[in-house]
């Protein structure tokens, strides 16, 4: 099977999620995510509950 390229726009939580699975799939394809932010993808969910727990500096 001929690899297909497969471009991911975003590198939020649900981006991640799909190429988790995409590579969990060991399919032929190759991935290119291209996301805005200079990190790499974290829990935005949770992220209410990390500054609750820090309390204000
Ligand atoms: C402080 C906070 C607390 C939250 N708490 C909860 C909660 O308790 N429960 C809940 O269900 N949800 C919560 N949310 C919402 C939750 O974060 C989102 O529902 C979830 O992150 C959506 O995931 P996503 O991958 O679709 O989008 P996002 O996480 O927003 O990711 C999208 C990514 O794509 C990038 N992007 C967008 N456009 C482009 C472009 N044109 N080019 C390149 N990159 C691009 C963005 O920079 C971002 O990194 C919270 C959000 C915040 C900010």
């Amino acid at each position: 099977m001929r690899e297909q390229n497969i471009p991911v726009v975003g590198n939020g939580l649900v981006s991640h999620h799909v190429v988790e699975r995409l590579v969990n799939a060991d399919l032929p394809v190759r991935i290119t995510v291209i996301g805005e932010e200079p990190r790499p993808a974290y829990d935005r969910v949770h992220l209410s509950d990390v500054f609750a727990a820090k309390g204000p500096t």
